[in-house]
């Protein structure tokens, strides 16, 4: 059965002549019909990632294809309970991910060859490719390619130099790139075809979304989930082999469910499952776990005596020097 609302994912690199103007006649559209979501908006194109009712996401995708350069728009579409976001922004930026090459350079003049999901498998496979994973290492950790190499960087900006620190690993490879939804390969791949690095550089068409919903490969060869950004935080993607290979920081048991660190000064993301965050009051550390301004203790209104309690519980304490 269908359900009532649906999350968005989508991009084109197309040149918008003012960006500015373009977002804020964008908001208002998006506003005025109840969308959800985060878009941004730069010269280069736009890339965003919405939910809505059927009804309202019906209407938003009818709208950006009738605007001129974007009528081909592909939309990788999601159903949902609800809502995947709590807010509506459209912002305008220099880019629309975040890459910030001195010298910058458009998919539409380099990019790597396109894989569709089958070639992707093929390329999975083929023991003379390198799967490289181009997103975050936070987002690998929940979820990633089988033998996928894992970038040690905390943002995409981060990715150019840590490839020609690692050079060695592609040089007179095949190399294969993916990311979530393909926005951040397009550019990324012709970056690596620009420096040189690698022999031939192949991207994932259409991203890991659209590779766990193909008909043939049912996101084989993927490990635990996908990361998403917005309010579901994880979704699956192998339909033939479902996993999880992420573990609880506290017990190490398998567990895919990602929590902020309560201090708010740490927000370090970890592995959780609910009974050790109660346990444990969201805390990574000790230290964060007495920190005055816990979060978790904030939102569940727990007194001084509750949480000295629950800290006792782990041999813990507030009023201890260290531990
Ligand atoms: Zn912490």
């Amino acid at each position: 059965m269908s359900k009532d609302y649906r999350v968005l994912l989508y991009y084109k690199y197309q040149a918008i002549e003012d960006p500015d103007q373009f977002a804020k006649k964008h908001l208002v559209f998006c506003k005025r019909i109840g969308l959800r979501g985060r878009i941004l908006v730069s010269e280069e194109g736009i890339n965003g990632t919405v939910s809505g009712t059927v009804e309202q996401t019906d209407q938003y995708m009818d709208h950006l294809h009738s605007l001129p350069g974007f009528e081909d728009v592909w939309f990788k579409i999601d159903e949902a309970d609800d809502y995947a976001h709590k807010k509506m922004f459209v912002r305008s930026r220099n880019e629309i991910v975040s890459l910030s090459l001195d010298d910058d350079l458009s998919p539409l003049d380099i990019t790597g060859d396109y894989l569709k999901p089958e070639e992707f498998h093929q390329a999975l496979l083929d023991e003379d490719t390198v799967v490289l994973d181009t997103r975050n290492d936070y987002e690998y950790d929940l979820g990633h390619f089988k033998g996928a190499i894992r970038p040690d960087i905390r943002s995409f900006r981060e990715l150019p130099q840590w490839v020609r620190d690692n050079k060695e690993k592609f040089m007179d490879k095949k190399v294969a790139v993916y990311c979530t939804g393909g926005v951040r390969c397009e550019k990324f791949s012709g970056w690596m075809l620009r420096e040189g690095i690698g022999d031939k550089v192949g991207q994932l068409e259409g991203g890991i979304d659209t590779y766990g919903k193909d008909p043939k490969v049912q996101g084989d060869l993927w490990e635990g989930k996908m990361y998403v950004f917005d309010e579901r935080i994880s979704v699956p993607v192998n339909h033939v082999n479902p996993s999880i290979i992420s573990k609880d920081h506290y017990d190490g048991q398998a567990c895919d469910r990602y929590v902020n660190c309560a201090n708010p000064e740490c927000n370090k993301q970890f592995f959780s499952s609910k009974e050790n965050e109660d346990k444990y009051l969201r805390g990574c550390s000790a230290e964060c776990r007495r920190h005055p301004r816990n979060l978790y203790v904030k939102e569940h209104e727990l007194s001084d005596e509750e949480w000295e309690d629950r800290l006792n519980a782990i041999d813990e304490s507030l009023y201890a020097k260290q531990n």
